[in-house]
């Protein structure tokens, strides 16, 4: 018999998921049966013998940069920022729980009587066990964003590939509910995203994936199922990789 997930292309997974992700059509916070759809296609992830990690932004509860832009320091913004992101752990923790999904949140930020802090060895064990870790708090660090963090974790847990989940298929030459027009890329490489800022990720996150040949796929996930047909190889998405 062919060993567990001995069919998927990536067994290792990071998905990155936006505040606004797990906003669905409301103006803000969180709904709850989005959530619950997210974690069913997880739930299928495991269930096919892959390792998921996630990590959470926090866009739908607070930015740093509004705050900033509010008269806030940035510094104390960007910690009520990440401080948001463990509120949407949280609630993606209860929503695996739901279905029957063992998880666990690590939050960059100590506090110990919400969930556990993040400890490398201990987060890789619970992968290595199927068990779904949930990064909080991003990096820990104000000025910096949860793409970052996405790619600075899977680069730690040893992940095949970061999988950034957008509501289109891939990325575009420009936004194409705005301009129908916009081409779509099947493969691009690091480079091409950075010389034309296309909008991935922020550049910090592109140039540590780049530096560490990290796959960044580009997926809709309003699209039920698709995270398995992205660890199958079979999703209609743009990947990022190193070329030549
Ligand atoms: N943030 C931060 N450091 C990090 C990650 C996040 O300071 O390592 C703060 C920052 O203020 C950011 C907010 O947390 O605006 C929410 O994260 P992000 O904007 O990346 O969330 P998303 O856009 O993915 O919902």
């Amino acid at each position: 018999m062919a060993a567990r997930g001995s069919d998927l292309k990536y067994k290792r997974l990071l998905l990155k998921l936006s505040g606004e992700a797990l906003m669905g059509k409301q103006p803000y916070g969180i709904d709850m049966s989005v959530a619950d759809r997210l974690a069913g296609d997880i739930a299928e992830a495991t269930a096919a013998g892959a390792q998921i990690a996630v990590v959470i932004g926090g866009g739908n509860i607070f930015r740093g940069l509004s705050g900033a832009a509010k008269g806030m320091d940035r510094a104390t913004a960007d910690y009520m920022g990440m401080l948001a992101t463990v509120m949407n752990a949280l609630a993606f923790q209860n929503a695996l729980d739901h279905k029957g999904v063992p998880a666990r949140v690590l939050s960059a930020i100590p506090m110990p009587t919400v969930c556990e802090s993040y400890v490398r060895p201990k987060s890789l064990s619970y992968l290595a066990k199927s068990q779904v870790v949930l990064f909080a708090a991003g990096t820990g660090n104000p000025f910096f964003t949860t793409d970052t963090a996405a790619v600075l974790r899977a680069i730690e847990m040893n992940c095949d590939a970061v999988l950034k989940a957008t509501q289109v298929d891939g990325v575009y030459s420009a936004d194409p509910k705005k301009h129908p027009d916009a081409k779509r890329y099947d493969r691009l490489s690091y480079a091409e995203v950075l010389a034309n800022d296309l909008k991935v990720m922020d550049g910090a996150a592109i140039a540590l994936a780049r530096d560490n040949r990290l796959p960044l796929i580009v997926v809709s996930i309003d699209e039920p199922g698709n995270l398995l047909k992205v660890l199958r190889g079979e999703a209609r998405q743009t990947i990022i990789e190193t070329t030549g």
